[in-house]
């Protein structure tokens, strides 16, 4: 048994490192002497979390609660405890340093005591919850140690400022068995076809053959793959030459979701995730089928693999109607699941919403009201589960037939149009049509294409209308940090920020450029609040700063801005070799810091540029 003084004393030896190598190869000996149950764990509060994202299993504490709570344990009252985050940072950093002189009473927990007290803090739900989880917080603050208690700190509010990408420890479990490489491609492959950190380490810690990772980590209906991305192009013609005879489709502007309906869950595969135990289930996914008596669920995620269930009703719905049919049809059928975009649609002008408005569906409260006010489609483009089997390896013409299948089953349910263009000139006028109806552009999909989860490949492309400007896209950054600046801004604090984007090769964030264009008072004023959230005190190691561009105030990269600018230039300066020429900040965006524009993307669009 592991106790979780020794993983908080570790969490905090990793903070005095700055190599990634250094940190990769302690966690991978951390890991690798932890039982297969203790590794998961410990990776979720790495994450910050005790489930992967796509279990709703949220702590839902406010700031103000932890405040309370540390102004009773340390005596202190609120104004004092402000003034005490401006000098450490963080509440973590704060229960740390204060409550090690008032010597409180030592317990040795270990953690999976920790991760069963911290579940019921999330099960604490409803009407007066505030108050329960305050006196849940403060009763196991008052019997841990210090440094367990800044952990515990973090992990509640779901901050762990350690450095330590979902890659990162990927990376730290395919070290330690004997061909890295083969390792590595195996865990990222089962990531990206589980989404869970927690059961790839409980794989890799249980069983030293690769071959058993490769088994289990796979496909199961009801757990989100990562979605299959797309590359850009400047020109149709270009798009030809990569694909002589493509699939040519509207590209909506809305939220990627990817719909799973199947029966109930097999237990045999769920069980083997320890987080599975604590998860109700949503009434609103389970339907009694009447022909089986099994259970029929729908589930919807969004590409960040957010749980979007809730939010869609009408989507539920809708798949629910297409369950009954093919189940009927295909009776000893698993599941089936779909690929789409879901998208604001005005019944009365039959025009699609703008994606703001689409976006005020993203609730989980008054979620009746937004759907009568907001109605959505899904405009489903693909099928990667059928019956029985996955479709990730079988072309997408052969996906597109079945697809057909559920054609005009529900009227909220539509298919994406799918048009094969002979000649580029044919394609460019089915773009200009698509534009003049408002949506954004289109995407071009070779017929023969798998569906590589997560990856960007030139087998889908799309083409945007921005793309006939100079820079082909905007480019999507995260904050890094910011400078008070001496501007008209700098009475705020802020004067300008420094952003960077993701490197996947290496797992580290480059530096590409500064941004203060663009932003008005009312933005300033909420970026510096959002920003302010992340504040670190020393650079991560897998942040990579420049000596003179060094803000004064460090972020963990967590805030994920678009940008636009007028071109890319190659840069001796930022870290990631290039910078942006007249950057304007645009708007933030709702996404995982990996999924920034990666250094890849942005040498592709300098070598277009460049031609
Ligand atoms: P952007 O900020 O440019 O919208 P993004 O990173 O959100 O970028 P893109 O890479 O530009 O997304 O485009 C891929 C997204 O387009 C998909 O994730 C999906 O949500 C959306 N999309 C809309 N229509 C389609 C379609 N027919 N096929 C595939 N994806 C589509």
């Amino acid at each position: 048994m592991t106790t979780f003084l020794k993983v908080s004393t570790f969490f905090e030896e990793l903070e005095s490192i700055s190599s990634r190598l250094e940190l990769r190869n302690k966690l991978a000996d951390f890991l690798y002497s932890l039982t297969p149950i203790e590794g998961a764990i410990t990776t979720y509060f790495i994450t910050g979390r005790l489930t992967p994202k796509f279990v709703d299993a949220e702590f839902a504490v406010s700031e103000k609660t932890i405040i309370h709570v540390l102004e009773d344990l340390l005596a202190k009252d609120e104004t004092e405890i402000k003034k005490l985050k401006q000098q450490y940072n963080d509440y973590g950093n704060i229960f740390k340093e204060l409550a090690t002189s008032r010597n409180l009473k030592t317990q040795r927990f270990s953690i999976e005591d920790v991760y069963n007290k911290l579940w019921k803090l999330v099960k604490a739900t409803g009407k007066g919850s505030q108050k329960v989880k305050f006196d849940l917080i403060k009763k196991l603050l008052s019997s841990t140690s210090p440094v367990e208690g800044k952990f515990i700190i973090r992990i509640i509010l779901g901050r762990m400022r350690l450095g330590i990408s979902e890659r990162t420890i990927l990376d730290a479990l395919s070290i330690k068995t004997e061909n890295f490489k083969t390792a590595k491609e195996i865990a990222e492959k089962a990531f990206g076809l589980t989404s869970d950190i927690g059961y790839i380490t409980s794989l890799f810690l249980s069983s030293s053959n690769l071959e058993t990772v490769k088994n289990q980590g796979n496909f199961t209906p009801g757990i989100p793959i990562a979605a299959k991305l797309v590359e850009r192009e400047n020109t149709i013609e270009n798009i030809f030459k990569r694909i002589p005879n493509p699939y040519e489709e509207p590209k909506y502007d809305g939220l990627r979701c990817q719909a799973h309906v199947y029966l109930e869950e097999d237990n045999q595969v769920l069980t083997s995730r320890i987080w599975y135990k604590y998860v109700n289930t949503d009434a609103r996914e389970t339907l009694i089928l009447l022909h089986t008596e099994s259970k029929l669920r729908v589930k919807l995620f969004s590409r960040n693999l957010e749980n979007l269930t809730p939010m869609f009703p009408e989507i539920v719905e809708g798949f629910r109607k297409v369950g009954q049919q093919l189940f009927k049809t295909l009776p000893d059928a698993k599941a089936f699941v779909f690929d789409g975009e879901i998208v604001g649609f005005n019944p009365n002008t039959g025009e699609f919403s703008p994606f703001t408005d689409t976006m005020t569906r993203r609730r989980k409260y008054n979620v009746d009201k937004a759907a009568s006010e907001t109605p959505v489609k899904i405009f489903t483009f693909d099928v990667i589960f059928w019956d029985n089997a996955a479709l990730l390896d079988t072309p997408l013409c052969k996906r597109k037939k079945l697809l057909e299948k559920i054609r005009n089953i529900h009227p909220d349910i539509m298919l994406t149009p799918t048009h094969t263009p002979k000649y580029s000139k044919e394609a460019e006028k089915l773009f200009l049509d698509y534009i003049s109806e408002g949506l954004e552009g289109v995407i071009f999909k070779d017929p023969n294409s798998l569906y590589t989860p997560g990856l960007r490949r030139f087998d889908w492309i799309k083409f945007k209308r921005a793309m006939k400007k100079e820079l082909a896209d905007t480019i999507d950054v995260v904050a890094l940090g910011y400078y008070y600046g001496t501007g008209k801004w700098a009475k705020f604090g802020i004067g300008a920020i420094l952003v960077g984007i993701y490197d996947e090769e290496t797992d580290r964030y480059l530096t590409i450029t500064k941004v203060g264009t663009g932003i008005t008072e009312e933005q300033w004023k909420m970026l510096k609040k959002t920003l302010d959230q992340y504040k670190i005190s020393r650079q991560l190691p897998n942040v990579e700063i420049p000596k003179q561009l060094m803000p004064d105030v460090l972020l963990e990269p967590a805030v994920v801005m678009e940008l636009e600018a007028d071109e890319i230039t190659k840069s001796p300066t930022h870290t990631a070799g290039f910078a942006l020429r007249f950057p304007r900040f645009k708007r933030l965006r709702d996404k995982d810091p990996t999924q920034t524009t990666s250094l890849k993307e942005i040498k592709e669009m300098y070598a277009e540029i460049k031609g």
